[in-house]
């Protein structure tokens, strides 16, 4: 496990600048174990249970570097740090924003699509959750505008799929049918508009998207829209 300085460790979580930071520390704000900390140059762990020993200000420590999240992404929020309108960065709290690395969407979820978010501030672990080359399964729930014609799945099967506008077709996919009019379907690349664009090419339109499984980490049913969840090792563990 990485050691950083406590002060630089604060101060890159949002807390303030160093000598902000240095005078949370001297007011005897931080407590490691329950001890008032002294030394803003002590070196801390970063281990994933930091907050449970870490408190500012008598609230635990925001997690440290190494963060993963999962959100219930709503409708109407946009997965970018910069667009207008509401933010899914919005729903974080307010410090989250100023963390140094900072986090941002595994891949991006459509404004008008809802369901599983990953958020990270690891970049390398970001990578390997989107790159193709390692296969992890993102699956959709799809509500169609027109009945399903019968050979979708075979289309998507075929690893030949070509969407307008790209010159290399899509990796094989699968559909699951639940009705005429609402399928499954399981894609292992983030394409732009992916799903909705592969439906427009076997001549359907979605209607609503939403994302329930990454990996085998899947959306838990209590976790409501706008609600995120810090994830432990074993979560991580199950998205590759
Ligand atoms: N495919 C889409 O078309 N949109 C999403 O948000 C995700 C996958």
């Amino acid at each position: 496990v990485a050691t950083l300085r406590l002060d630089r460790l604060l101060a890159n979580l949002g807390y303030g600048s160093r000598r902000e930071v240095q005078q949370l520390v001297d007011a005897g704000a931080v407590t490691l174990d329950g001890d008032e900390v002294d030394d803003p140059g002590m070196r801390v762990a970063l281990s994933r249970d930091l907050p449970e020993r870490m408190q500012v200000d008598g609230e635990p420590l925001d997690p440290p570097p190494g963060l993963v999240l999962m959100m219930n992404k709503p409708l109407g929020v946009t997965c970018s740090h910069k667009e207008a309108g509401p933010l899914v960065y919005g729903l974080l709290p307010p410090r989250w924003r100023r963390r140094d690395p900072a986090l941002s969407t595994v891949g991006r979820l459509d404004k008008d699509t809802s369901g599983l978010l990953l958020m990270t501030d690891d970049g390398a672990l970001l990578h390997r959750i989107i790159s193709p080359r390692n296969h992890v399964p993102k699956r959709y729930r799809v509500a169609l505008d027109r009945p399903l014609r019968g050979d979708e799945a075979e289309t998507f099967a075929s690893g030949a799929l070509m969407l307008d506008g790209e010159d290399k077709p899509l990796l094989p996919a699968t559909l699951e049918v639940l009705s005429p009019t609402s399928a499954l379907v399981t894609v292992t690349e983030g394409r732009y508009h992916q799903v909705r664009r592969m439906f427009a090419a076997v001549g359907n339109h979605v209607v609503a998207l939403h994302r329930d499984l990454v990996g085998e980490l899947s959306l838990p049913e209590d976790l409501a829209p706008g609600e995120y969840r810090i994830l432990n090792e074993a979560d991580i563990a199950r998205i590759l």
